[in-house]
């Protein structure tokens, strides 16, 4: 195994099907108001009858969101469950995705590349993609006949703003003859550049098919050193990081299991290595859920994004979630109103330049050609 850094500039599994069984009405006549990001949004009033259906869905997330939140988001969530069979519209949410968003409204949960597979098979006009910038282009890449929305064209990712093609084309001319892997957190001009992508559940295998010694391995510093500890080829690093997994520290895994004695900690390979180290487990965010369910610990660590603990809380009601305190703030910009509002106003579709798409796809092709270990 070796290393070699290159630094960059400014940096800045469908694992749950959840279709929502409302059992309700909705009343053309009446009109309500809900607020949205910098607007209202009248939509027809649904006459909610919360009936078994939401009670149940309800009695699984009540330690998870407040009731009186819970309240708050039957509206909006009756209005967007409307708004999708009106648009035959699919709702596709990441696992970082909060409760009230994944649990309700969605009709595929995963990883973005697992969504975008599924979707691709999916009878539905427009694909709402509930994550980052970056996933709804991958979506959209796979799916160029369907209409992708996102609810917030601003959810972008730290890690696909670290690098840009024009830094590959750099790379390309410093290291001849390396190939050229991105992680799918990459804007579709960047995977276009490359010559083949990878999630974190299959960046080893990925690395492993590649007729070569020495690979680029972009933009993640942290998950190519995790890689780089797993294979006998040199990469080539690039100093791109997860805005939320640098921040976790091993000291304060220690002290997670100084107050929480017996704790499973479980580490997604976005976390530095010295996280890692810490860690009882380390895997891609189905990995993560796979061994949590596998394995049942009493108690339970996820050094990862705050709302997957949120989501698998509400899972395995039996297991204690010591939750992280890490949200990313990108994910966070998709909220209820604003998916509601998305599909009312059909506004925020996704369109990739038809040159940069057919190579960017081609590398994502490459990718699953290799297998589904990567649907996590
Ligand atoms: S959690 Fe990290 S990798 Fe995922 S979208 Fe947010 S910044 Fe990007």
């Amino acid at each position: 195994m070796a290393l070699n850094m290159v630094d960059c500039g400014p940096k800045t599994g469908l694992f749950f099907n959840c279709p929502i069984m409302l059992i309700l009405s909705i009343s053309e006549e009446k009109k309500m108001t809900i607020p949205a990001r910098g607007s209202t949004v009248d939509v027809p009033a649904p006459a909610i009858d919360p009936g078994v259906g939401m009670e149940a869905l309800y009695a699984r997330l009540a330690d998870v969101i407040p009731r009186a939140e819970w309240d708050l988001h039957l509206p909006v969530i009756a209005a967007i469950s409307a708004l999708k069979r009106e648009r035959r519209a699919i709702i596709l949410s990441h696992n970082y995705q909060t409760p009230e968003i994944f649990h309700t409204v969605s009709d595929l949960t995963g990883d973005s590349l697992a969504l975008a597979r599924e979707a691709a098979a999916v009878d539905a006009d427009v694909i709402v993609v509930c994550g980052v910038h970056f996933m709804a282009e991958t979506a959209k890449l796979l799916n160029p006949e369907k209409t992708v929305l996102i609810p917030d064209p601003e959810a972008g990712c730290s890690l696909a703003s670290s690098i840009t093609p024009e830094d590959v084309g750099r790379l390309r001319r410093q290291y001849p003859g390396a190939p050229v892997v991105t992680y799918v957190n990459t804007s579709a001009a960047v995977k276009a550049e490359s010559d083949i992508c990878c999630t974190s559940a299959n960046a080893v295998e990925v690395v492993e098919s590649l007729d070569a010694d020495r690979v680029i391995f972009l933009p993640d510093e942290f998950l190519g050193k995790y890689v780089a500890a797993r294979t006998d080829k040199e990469l080539i690093l690039w100093k791109g990081h997860c805005e939320v997994h640098e921040k976790f520290t091993a000291a304060e895994l220690r002290r997670y299991r100084q107050q929480y004695p017996g704790v499973y900690i479980l580490a997604h390979p976005e976390c530095p290595p010295e996280v890692l180290a810490e860690s009882d487990f380390t895997g891609s965010t189905a990995d993560m859920i796979r061994e949590v369910g596998r394995r049942r610990p009493e108690q339970v660590f996820l050094a990862t994004e705050i709302s997957m603990s949120r989501n698998l809380a509400a899972e395995f009601p039996e297991i204690r979630f010591i939750h992280p305190c890490y949200a990313c703030p990108h994910m966070q910009r998709i909220t209820l109103p604003g998916i509601l509002e998305c599909l009312r106003s059909m506004r925020h579709a996704v369109e990739v330049d038809p040159l940069v798409s057919e190579r960017a796809r081609r590398a994502v092709e490459r990718m699953l050609e290799l297998g589904p270990r990567e649907k996590r």
